[in-house]
């Protein structure tokens, strides 16, 4: 079986939805459609939340007639009128529970995390009753599943912790049977329940979370997770002019480049499946037929570059050189234990027997840093800074792609260089002035030989 996770965008609006539709039915494994919100009701409802909280009774109740007339209008893709006068009924009993309950939090002007868990969970519920309603509709029998009765956690309301064992009995008890009977199972993803049954949430996108809790639990095949882009890219279209998509990632890899800001899945939010060794897609539903991106515990790629180069750019480095305490033991511990105090988070550092070199991100705290630093040695500071890295498993094989990343930006003044410990990568520190011309030269060094991602969906879909 496999595991079809949907993201807020596709189930935005009914050509969306019929996108999904087509998708899941071209789809002949027995199959768990995992569903976020509608794209942005969750920040809505989180609104309304606030609103009630505020004691302001009427814009919260408008809010959630708003939210209501929505979720209805996106219920006339069902054509048939038995079921969408089901699937009506059962949104309106649902966002009468809302308006109740939000009515009644307005009175008090105090909404719990509890409560707030309650309120929000109504997104993945409206959503994936529309789905399950829209896809029997489309001729595939499919039911729908309760996300509270499937996912079991602790009672950490707003970023539950999910209790697998518990969990993995109700996916035996509740899906299996679904999907023996050739059923699709749809539920939403990122609401659950306490044992006790309070309803809970995993925290803000926690739907790939919960496919991937399912896929483990389940032993699925694969996890599929279909979003609005073409997967994960080999850098940064931002920067570089056009980049390719990766089409194999270890999990590893795919943890590095979400550092750098690869928005397409955060990868601890994949962990149970990739513990599990199962491999985790992200397709584009707008593209269905193209290749998208393999994520797995680890990968044997052909070619034997780096799998993407990224950057970060606004950093400041710190240039920290020992003066009394020459050669002494502790001076490291010292060094990091300022940044510590002032909760500020190193990204790149390099040593060397008398000083130490070090990027942050975040200047808040950078005078009151550099303050103390320079009670025990030299400090200088360089702003308008960025890292560079080429990432990929090669790069702990091959010690020559090292070289050929920095002969690839000869020229460009490097202000730090780091190879790291796990090896998957090279990472360099230059003049933010200089990241767009360092990504392109590499780029055009380990990616640009082949077709570009674009002539490649061209000769897919041709
Ligand atoms: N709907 C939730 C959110 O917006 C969960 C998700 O979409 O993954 O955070
Ligand atoms: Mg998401």
């Amino acid at each position: 079986m496999i595991v079809m996770k949907f993201g807020g965008t596709s189930v935005q609006d009914k050509a969306a939805v019929r996108r999904v539709i087509e998708i899941v039915g071209r789809e002949t494994r027995p199959r768990l459609v995992v569903v976020s919100a509608l794209s942005k009701v969750t920040d809505g409802l989180l609104e309304i939340a606030r609103l009630a909280e505020q004691r302001d009774a009427v814009a919260a109740g408008k809010a959630v007639r708003a939210l209501q007339v929505r979720h209805v209008e996106l219920a006339g893709v069902v054509g048939a009128a038995e079921l969408r006068a089901t699937l009506l009924k059962e949104l309106d009993a649902t966002f009468a529970e809302l308006a109740a309950m939000v009515g009644a939090l307005g009175v008090v002007g105090e909404v719990s995390a509890r409560s707030r868990d309650t309120i929000v969970a109504t997104g993945e519920v409206a959503s994936s009753r529309i789905l399950a309603a829209a896809l029997e509709d489309a001729g595939q029998p499919s039911r729908w599943l309760d996300p509270r009765e499937l996912l079991v956690t602790d009672g950490t309301h707003g970023a539950a912790l999910p209790d697998r064992a518990a969990t993995d009995a109700r996916l035996r008890a509740n899906v299996q049977p679904q999907l023996e009977a050739g059923r699709v199972g749809v539920t939403g993803g990122f609401v659950g329940a306490s044992a006790e049954g309070l309803t809970t949430t995993l925290g803000r996108g926690g739907s790939d979370y919960s496919a991937a809790l399912f896929g483990a639990g389940l032993g699925a095949q694969e996890i599929q997770i279909w979003t609005d882009v073409d997967g994960m890219l080999t850098a940064d279209p931002r920067v570089v002019e056009a980049p390719r998509v990766v089409s194999r990632l270890s999990f590893d890899e795919a943890s590095e480049l979400a550092y750098f800001g690869a928005k397409v899945l955060h990868p601890s939010t994949i962990l149970p499946a990739v513990g599990s060794g199962i491999p985790v897609r992200i397709l584009n539903s707008h593209r269905p037929e193209a290749d998208g991106t393999w994520i797995a515990r680890e990968t044997a790629r052909d070619a034997a570059g780096p799998a993407a180069i990224a950057c970060k750019r606004g950093l400041t480095r710190i240039d920290i050189a020992s003066t009394r305490m020459l050669m002494a033991y502790g001076f490291l511990r010292r060094v990091f234990e300022v940044f510590e105090r002032y909760r500020t988070s190193v990204d790149v550092v390099t040593t060397s027997e008398v000083s130490v070199s070090v990027t942050i991100d975040d200047r808040r705290s950078l005078d009151a840093i550099v303050g103390e630093l320079q009670a025990f040695a030299d400090v200088t500071c360089e702003e308008a800074m960025a890292i560079v890295c080429a990432v990929g498993e090669a790069l702990r094989s091959d010690a020559r792609l090292a070289t050929q990343v920095l002969g690839a930006l000869e020229g460009l003044p490097l202000a730090m260089v780091s190879q790291g410990g796990s090896r998957k990568n090279v990472t360099v520190v230059l003049r933010d002035a200089d990241v767009t011309e360092a990504m392109r030269r590499l780029h055009r060094r380990f990616f640009e030989a082949g077709p570009t991602t674009a002539e490649r969906t061209a000769l897919a879909t041709a």
